[in-house]
C-alpha cells in the first residue's frame, strides 16, 4: 500500500507522462481509502483543465 508522499508524488507525474495500469491502479486504491490525497487529486484534475483551456489547445 502507498503513502500519501508516493500517491501524491505520483499524481504530479501522472500529468507528464502516461502512468501504468499497476501505478493507477495503486493510486485508485490509495485515494479510495484517503480522503486527504482524494482532494488534492481533485484539485489537480481542474488546474490541468483550467491550464488546457487556458492553453486553447485541441
Ligand atoms: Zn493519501
Amino acid at each position: 500500500m502507498m503513502n500519501c508522499k508516493q500517491a501524491t508524488e505520483l499524481m504530479s507525474q501522472e500529468l507528464d507522462r502516461p502512468l501504468a495500469w499497476r501505478e493507477r491502479m495503486a493510486l485508485r486504491l490509495h485515494n479510495l481509502m484517503c480522503r486527504g490525497c482524494h482532494q488534492y487529486r481533485k484539485q489537480l484534475a481542474f488546474l490541468r483543465m483550467a491550464l488546457r483551456s487556458r492553453a486553447g489547445g485541441d
